[in-house]
């Protein structure tokens, strides 16, 4: 394993949010039930505010506001975004005001935006779910904030920003340290492919410590194509922005776009059927919008002989569950 990943991180502000490393465990009985070696490396258990993927990136997201001096976050995502209730969360560690610019979702007062009022983020909603009316509403929000007298730290969409991403640039050391200790190699890694950070992280600390997992993103939302495109350029950027020479190339990014179902924040059957046999198989719970459409396409992959037989195969769970409230009625039909 080259240390330059791991000195380039450390040059980096941080703050710590999450509790690390998060466990690496098998599943016993979906590992025969599917006859692969099944893993799972478990960020929903990140440790802050019912955990999951954001928490990594808001180390140096909130590490380089704090540096900065700045005494305000603005962010935004969807009614339920997971990224917006742990920022709201994490500017609580950290000191910060926390501002939130959500596109109206489907299940507005519920789940993860009941989580950002108990935080005491300050939520505005924009009409129309066009990402650029979020955009123009949180320039305005910064305006507003800056003639207040305010430092303001924007976050974009996901946190998928170099300085994001290089929190899962991070994982990849941590998740290489347990798989060198269980002896496992030749791995599969199976995550959610969202804003693509990360994604795109992973590939830069895959690029940079040269290992050769295979990394398959599930799309939540956008064609592939488009997917792969921001995830070899997000994953270069933050190799840039690391200072680290090694590159990722793009034979080497694999999103999936068959399971985006009706959209992002709509799942189909697959996914609802995803996320009942980990609960039912595991006891884990996954979640509608990104966790179980991953699911659904590594289980599609398994049976399409995708993934072979008795393969080594780690899912990334990105976490996610507090959106199953307000889902409640599908959950019950499910169920
Ligand atoms: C944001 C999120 C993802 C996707 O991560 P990106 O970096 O946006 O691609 C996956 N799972 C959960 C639960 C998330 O909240």
């Amino acid at each position: 394993m080259k240390p330059e990943l791991g000195a380039a991180l450390e040059r980096l502000p941080r703050l710590e949010l999450a509790q690390l490393p998060t466990p690496l465990h098998r599943l016993p009985r979906l590992s025969e039930e599917l006859d692969i070696e099944l893993w799972i490396k478990r960020d929903d258990c990140t440790g802050l505010a019912l955990g999951g993927n954001k928490a990594r990136k808001l180390e140096f997201l909130l590490g380089g506001a704090v540096a900065g001096g700045c005494d305000t976050v603005v962010t935004t995502g969807g009614s339920q975004s997971n990224h917006a209730r742990l920022t709201a969360a994490a500017c609580r560690v950290a000191g910060l005001d926390c501002r939130l610019v959500l596109d109206r979702g489907l299940h507005p007062e519920n789940g993860n935006l009941l989580l950002d009022r108990l935080f005491g983020a300050r939520v505005e909603f924009v009409a129309d779910q066009e990402p650029e009316t979020a955009v123009a509403a949180m320039e305005q929000l910064r305006q507003r904030l800056e003639q207040e007298g305010r430092k303001v730290y924007m976050i974009p969409r996901g946190g998928s920003v170099p300085t994001g991403a290089s929190g899962y640039a991070a994982m990849t050391l941590e998740l290489e340290r347990q798989l060198s200790s269980l002896d496992l190699s030749d791995v599969s890694l199976y995550l959610a492919t969202g804003s693509c950070g990360t994604h795109s992280g992973v590939m830069a600390g895959r690029a940079a410590l040269g290992v050769s997992w295979r990394v398959q993103g599930i799309s939540v939302s956008r064609p592939a194509a488009q997917q792969e495109d921001r995830v070899l350029q997000l994953s270069n950027e933050t190799l840039t922005h690391l200072d680290l020479d090694s590159a990722t190339i793009a034979s080497d990014v694999h999103v999936d776009d068959n399971f985006v179902g009706g959209g992002y924040g709509h799942p189909d059957n697959r996914t609802w059927e995803a996320i009942r046999l980990l609960a039912r198989s595991e006891g884990i719970l996954l979640d509608p919008v990104y966790s179980g459409k991953a699911m659904a396409g590594l289980l599609a992959h398994v049976r399409e002989g995708v993934v072979p037989a008795r393969s080594t195969v780690v899912f990334l769970h990105t976490g996610g569950s507090p959106a199953l409230f307000a889902y409640a009625s599908e959950v019950e039909e499910m169920a």
